[in-house]
């Protein structure tokens, strides 16, 4: 069986990412590299949002970028500016096409359904395959998304909508989320921040279809996509090993209060990348701990209150844009972290640390 210096499981976000930035630094040419995937087939499955705090390798394959936003309760809306900090879109199709005819033209990489095809004794290996064992305490954010078309101009494409209150939360948190690529094109998500377990919870299809005929007041549109899918907002189970180093969602890229993971991804490819050449040896690339544990009292009260959590994100977004988005993307400083933290409910927090 065919042997190769490096291994990428899973061609996904994070393998593709990595392999790309490789690719371009030319790490990989006197380098063997085999990717595992086994989707028979690259097509749009996600679309990946985040603030654009850092440069990364895919701005020609964004699909829209906003300087504004707004976040609402019943009754209340915030209307902010991100002009320093765009928030950006990017079309997963257009994100693997490029990377695969990138990829293609170098005969050091090849591609495999699974890792049993070939011989790994010798490799070093990225894992982006996380290892999820169901555990009903962990939260998820899951949601599921319908881009829509409509006949006549209706949203506003200056501006999108990061998280909507005014909805259902069944005892739970739930906000729609909505980003209008033009005035007739949009994405309109139903997002929950729960226990995955309870299945009541999954008739995303009425929700959606409730939210823009009922509450958007919207009637004459057209479904052209849809993505579902669910973020553990907690880390997997993968252990560091000799010679391998985990990547993604399994490496521990997810920001746990918000599920953001697309620019971590971004930022441990380039770390990898700057190590190539002592991967074997270099540090774990990780979250800082300061967000793990500011996190892990979010999430206790998340948890704890779902009641309150509307109104805790609505206030944190008080705060100056920037030092929010900084904030929630790993680039506050301390003074920022403090700015957050006075926006919080002291005693509700406080107690979260105890229990
Ligand atoms: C629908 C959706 C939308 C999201 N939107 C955002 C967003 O807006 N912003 C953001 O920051 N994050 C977002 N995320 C979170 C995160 O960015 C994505 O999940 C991202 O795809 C994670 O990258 P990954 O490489 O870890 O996992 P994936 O992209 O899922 O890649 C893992 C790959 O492994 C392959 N695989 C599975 N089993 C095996 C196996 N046994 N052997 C080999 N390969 C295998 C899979 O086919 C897949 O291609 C979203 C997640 C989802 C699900």
């Amino acid at each position: 069986m065919k042997e190769f210096d490096y291994i990428i499981i899973g061609g996904g976000c994070a393998g593709l990412s990595l392999a790309y930035e490789l690719e371009t630094h030319e790490k990989l040419k006197d380098k063997t590299l085999a990717i595992i995937e086994p989707r028979p087939k690259y097509k749009r499955d996600k679309t990946w949002s985040f603030w654009k705090v850092t440069s990364h390798n895919f701005d020609d394959c964004v699909k829209k970028s906003w300087e504004n936003f707004s976040i609402n309760v019943p009754g209340k809306t915030n209307y902010l500016k991100c002009k320093d900090y765009p928030y950006q879109s990017i079309d997963s199709g257009l994100f693997y096409e490029k990377i695969n005819n990138k990829l293609k033209k170098n005969n050091n990489i090849s591609f495999f359904k699974d890792i049993s095809e070939i011989n790994k004794k010798n490799s070093f290996i990225f894992n982006s395959v996380p290892i999820i064992k169901k555990n009903h305490l962990n939260l998820w954010q899951h949601f599921c998304g319908v881009e829509i078309k409509t006949k006549d101009n209706f949203f506003d494409e200056g501006i999108f909508n990061l998280m909507d209150f005014d909805c259902e939360q069944r005892e739970s948190v739930h906000f729609f989320y909505t980003l209008p690529y033009s005035k007739n094109k949009a994405l309109v998500e139903t997002t929950w921040l729960s226990k995955i377990n309870d299945a009541s919870q999954k008739d995303y299809d009425i929700q959606i279809k409730d939210y823009i005929e009922k509450h958007l007041k919207l009637k004459n549109y057209e479904i052209t996509y849809k993505e579902e899918g669910a973020i553990p907002l907690f880390h997997p189970l993968n252990e560091k090993e000799k010679n391998k180093i985990n990547i993604g969602t399994a490496g521990g890229m997810t920001r746990l209060s918000t599920g953001y993971t697309f620019l971590n991804i971004q930022e441990h490819s380039k770390f990898i990348r700057k190590n190539f050449e002592n991967i074997s040896n270099c540090k774990k690339f990780e979250i800082s701990k300061k967000y793990q544990f500011l996190d892990d009292i979010f999430l206790r009260v998340l948890n704890n209150h779902p009641e309150k959590m509307s109104d805790i994100f609505f206030e944190m977004f008080k705060a100056s844009p920037k030092t929010v988005i900084k904030f929630l993307s790993n680039k506050s400083n301390f003074f920022e972290d403090f700015k957050i933290i006075l926006k919080m409910p002291k005693q509700t927090f406080i107690k979260a640390l105890f229990y």
